[in-house]
């Protein structure tokens, strides 16, 4: 699909969607830009805490008199209508996605085939959930079971939007939850677009509501409000931070998906060029924008030079263009506030003394729009700016070390515990690195290549609690254990003459 023929999809107004209806009241409008050109695609409308008032009203009917009654094997049948509607329109949903947030064409195709395919596997695991029995006989039979909660928040970033979206919402209401979702307000098409398909798959209205609008308000809103007892947050740590503050009054129950700064430790035994095709992949596909980036490189001394040397070159070839070109690799970034910050750090270089190998800069080619080259840091050292913190754009720093201990110690000397790359052809090594590593994820020899049953979630300053598989059951029901006497066990007599 073409740039054009993309333009041609989306709609003048993009709406909220709740009860079953697109419905645009609120706060006014907002503009979303092209990252291409910084022109607005579209006007969206601007929730505030009236519309998430009706929002939250709509899915609390829809869970108490529909959706929580509902049979599992029913709930699936839904999910997988939805998953049809998601592959019927996945030219349209990926091309609005590449519009939106300028990441690659090539790449968002198979960002939302993986949108469908968690429909799928949660729309299984509706019908696979079991329960646990604590038999005692002959006196007691317990018995503890899952049962749904109410109403969720699903509060979603920019950077793969949909794909992230359906994360969350696929087990929301495999769970029997119901939804609001507020989407992030730099890329809202592929909700909207979404809410089509879901409104086509006929599920009952309210069980799935969007409430777009900015996070300080329509964000804020639902997070405060009473009648939503679950948020299921993904985005920067330090809005996370707020979401539970402004949470906490009524004691809500979160799930944190956060930021990340994850190591890649590459050991001088490693199969260096298959170690050299997954750095650059984890970096620079998404735009640099993937919260499970390998954005530190950690290169062990007697290989650092020729791993770096290696790197620049790759890094120098990536192809920067307009993410509807086929060839290009590395699209405009999602917003030019966001093209600020990631420039930001870059030029700390003269104050932190790191040194800029490749890019860093604007390319000459692509003047308008919010492009950005593919840029290599080396000289880097643990404590500098540039190593701690998250850049979340394609800015690669590379750090060195002498051995195994020193390597952990580089590794784990930053707040975030997302993920971990290790390579190295010792295994005894890498288990006890990977045992080591401060990290929710890692993986061995290996780029981020995602099994949708295992826990997903970072640790320290990366999230709390998981979610994938049966665990994100754990985050969207509640167990109720039933304790049932089976005849007549002594009951101790108190206050009796
Ligand atoms: P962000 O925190 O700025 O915004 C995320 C969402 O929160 C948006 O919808 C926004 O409108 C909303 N929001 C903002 N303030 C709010 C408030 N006070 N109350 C309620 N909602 C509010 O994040 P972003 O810039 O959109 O996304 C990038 C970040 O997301 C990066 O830090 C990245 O690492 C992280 N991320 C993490 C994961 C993960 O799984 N750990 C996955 C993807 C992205």
């Amino acid at each position: 699909m073409t740039r054009q023929d993309t333009l041609e999809l989306v709609p003048r107004r993009i709406r909220h969607f709740i009860d079953g209806q697109f419905v645009e009241d609120g706060a006014g409008w907002f503009d979303d830009l092209d990252p291409y050109t910084n022109q607005p695609l579209a006007e969206v409308a601007a929730g505030d805490a009236g519309v998430v008032a009706r929002a939250v009203e709509a899915a609390h009917h829809a869970f108490a008199s529909v959706w929580r009654p509902m049979p599992g094997k029913d709930r699936a049948r839904y999910l997988e209508r939805i998953a049809d509607g998601i592959i019927r329109d996945r030219e349209a949903l990926a091309a609005l996605e590449t519009l939106d947030t300028g990441i690659p064409l090539r790449q968002t195709l198979g960002q939302i085939e993986r949108a469908a395919e968690n429909f799928r596997f949660f729309a299984e695991m509706a019908t696979r959930v079991t329960g646990e029995a604590f038999p005692h006989p002959p006196h007691f039979h317990n018995y503890a079971v899952r049962e749904p909660i109410g109403v969720a928040g699903l509060i979603t970033p920019w950077n793969t939007p949909l794909m992230l979206a359906t994360w969350k919402i696929a087990p929301c209401l495999a769970s029997g939850d119901t939804a609001v979702l507020k989407p992030a307000e730099w890329s809202p098409l592929t909700a909207e677009r979404l809410s089509r398909i879901i409104q086509d798959a006929d599920l009952p209205s309210g069980v799935f509501n969007v409430v777009h609008g900015l996070g300080e308000s329509a964000g804020a809103a639902l997070v405060a409000h009473a009648r939503v007892p679950l948020i299921s947050f993904t985005g920067e740590t330090t809005t996370g931070q707020e979401i539970m503050r402004n949470g906490s009054q009524h004691l809500k129950r979160f799930s944190m998906e956060l930021g990340g700064k994850s190591p890649v430790i590459v050991f001088d035994d490693a199969n260096w060029e298959r170690a050299l095709d997954a750095v650059i992949f984890g970096m620079f596909t998404l735009n640099g924008e993937r919260c499970t980036a390998g954005s530190r490189v950690l290169v062990q001394d007697s290989i650092a030079e020729r791993f770096e040397e290696a790197l620049a070159q790759r890094i120098q070839a990536i192809v920067v263009g307009d993410p509807f070109d086929p060839d290009t690799e590395l699209g405009p970034l999602i917003h030019p506030d966001h093209w600020q910050r990631v420039n930001d750090y870059v030029e700390l270089a003269d104050e932190e003394g790191f040194s800029v190998a490749v890019g860093g800069k604007r390319p000459k080619s692509w003047p308008q729009g919010n492009f950005f080259q593919a840029t290599l840091l080396t000289q880097v050292e643990p404590h500098m700016r540039v190593a701690q913190e998250e850049i979340f754009g394609p800015v690669l720093t590379v750090l060195r070390f002498r051995d195994e201990d020193e390597a952990l110690r580089a590794a784990n000397d930053v707040r975030y515990g997302l993920a971990a790359y290790v390579w190295t052809r010792d295994m005894e090594r890498a288990a006890r690195v990977s045992h080591s590593v401060e990290a929710g994820m890692v993986w061995l020899n290996s780029q981020n290549v995602r099994d949708l049953r295992t826990p997903f979630g970072g640790s320290k300053w990366s999230g709390i609690g998981r979610e994938g598989g049966m665990h994100s059951f754990d985050f969207y029901t509640e167990w109720k254990t039933v304790h049932m006497a089976l005849g007549t066990h002594s009951i101790p007599k108190v206050g009796v003459l």
